[in-house]
């Protein structure tokens, strides 16, 4: 039996107008090397640069609260 994991992948989004730049995670359909530094849909709807060097969650404090609470379920 196969489980189904779901992988996430912690991104970058860049700071616009009153937004902050927070870390957003990414569910990974791809292998990690494939979308490296690439522009991804966020968990919560946004766009965020997927790096790789950081893996989701992040140990930061600027993290998305959408995308903390929706990579729970
Ligand atoms: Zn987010």
């Amino acid at each position: 039996m196969m489980l189904q994991t779901t992988v996430f992948a912690a991104a970058r989004s860049r700071a616009h107008g009153p937004t902050v730049a927070l870390w957003h995670a990414v569910e990974l359909h791809r292998p990690p090397a494939e979308v490296d530094g690439a522009c991804e849909l966020t968990l919560c709807g946004s766009l965020a640069r997927v790096s790789t060097d950081e893996s989701w969650p992040v140990a930061a404090t600027d993290v998305c609260p959408a995308c903390a609470l929706l990579s729970t379920c």
